[in-house]
């Protein structure tokens, strides 16, 4: 099992305590693009978290970042009444999700950086310095976040790159970028790289959403992390794409470069909201079919060892 500490919402935990983890999930968001399809209810959350919990995820990364609704009081909230570890995030998304005016497009790569690192070792903003006179949420971020668009960085996107290198060299917490319909995955890995980001501190979301095995297994002979996240998103592709995809990509030797996730960003996934897959898809419908096609040890690495390795931080528990 991998070594060291992961940085959860309610403190730090050793890394072999997460147990199976959606590597990329939300629990409290809202976008400008978005429209109508923010949540940020506790009770729901609760009730959808214990069910995950009951299907068998033992913990969540939850990667709203910084400008998106993120609520690191709420997520202590729910971790303390489901007891489910959270993983909260720092960093920014791409620009989309922010607003004409809104501090994250003007501020230089120096404050974006400084920002992250302060969520990551004093404790997260709770307003995202919409209110900068507010003192620090007791939760400290434990991943970072960033976003590119499709097929292309932007000029902020850069930027916010650039801060995100600055957190992991500061701090060793691994970087998660968004990447638009699984495009620009050797540009992000190239610009992190060139900023000294070590290539197993890096992953890739949402890859699955181009279903190409072959630029993965190129991705991860890079070193990075493959993290599919269109589970159960069954108006993109069916879930044999993705089975298909897991397996060509361990058959080419990968195996620990690949992490899942839900990725429930719209209110409309959530049962708990009434709609669907929700949280307990992943384990209910998805991994029977996965221990099927790979096996019950592949899917132990890739729902246990893999994420706790990607997350965790050197250094003691306490
Ligand atoms: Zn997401």
């Amino acid at each position: 099992m991998p070594e060291g500490r992961v940085l959860t919402v309610t403190g730090p935990l050793p890394a072999d305590r997460l147990g199976v983890t959606d590597a990329h999930d939300h629990l409290f968001l809202r976008s400008p693009a978005m429209a109508g399809q923010a949540f940020d209810d506790l009770d729901l959350a609760v009730a959808e978290v214990r069910e995950g919990r009951a299907s068998g995820i033992g913990a969540i990364v939850e990667m709203t970042p910084i400008g998106l609704g993120r609520r690191p009081d709420l997520l202590r909230a729910v971790s303390d009444a489901t007891g489910v570890p959270i993983v909260g995030a720092t960093g920014y998304h791409r620009d989309v999700h922010y607003p004409d005016g809104h501090w994250v497009h003007d501020a230089s790569v120096e404050t974006l950086a400084e920002r992250i690192v302060t969520d990551l070792e004093q404790g997260m903003h709770p307003a995202d310095w919409l209110d900068p006179g507010l003192p620090l949420d007791a939760a400290r971020a434990g991943a970072i976040k960033a976003g590119a668009s499709y097929h292309h960085v932007t000029a902020g996107e850069r930027r916010r790159l650039a801060a995100a290198a600055v957190g992991v060299r500061r701090t060793g917490v691994a970087v998660l970028v968004h990447t638009e319909v699984g495009t620009a995955g050797h540009e992000i890995v190239d610009l992190l790289q060139a900023d000294g980001v070590p290539p197993g501190r890096i992953a890739l979301a949402h890859l699955d959403r181009n279903p190409d095995a072959e630029l993965h297994v190129e991705l991860a002979t890079r070193g990075v992390t493959l993290e599919y996240d269109t589970i159960g998103r069954t108006k993109y592709h069916p879930d044999s794409v993705v089975l298909d995809l897991i397996e060509a990509v361990v058959a080419a030797g990968h195996l620990d470069h690949v992490v899942l996730g839900l990725d429930l960003g719209r209110r409309d996934y959530f049962r708990s909201h009434g709609g669907g897959p929700g949280l307990r898809y992943l384990m209910d419908t998805f991994v029977p079919r996965l221990r099927r096609r790979i096996g019950d040890g592949a899917v132990e690495r890739i729902l246990v060892t893999n994420p706790a390795r990607l997350y965790a931080v050197a250094g003691p528990a306490g």
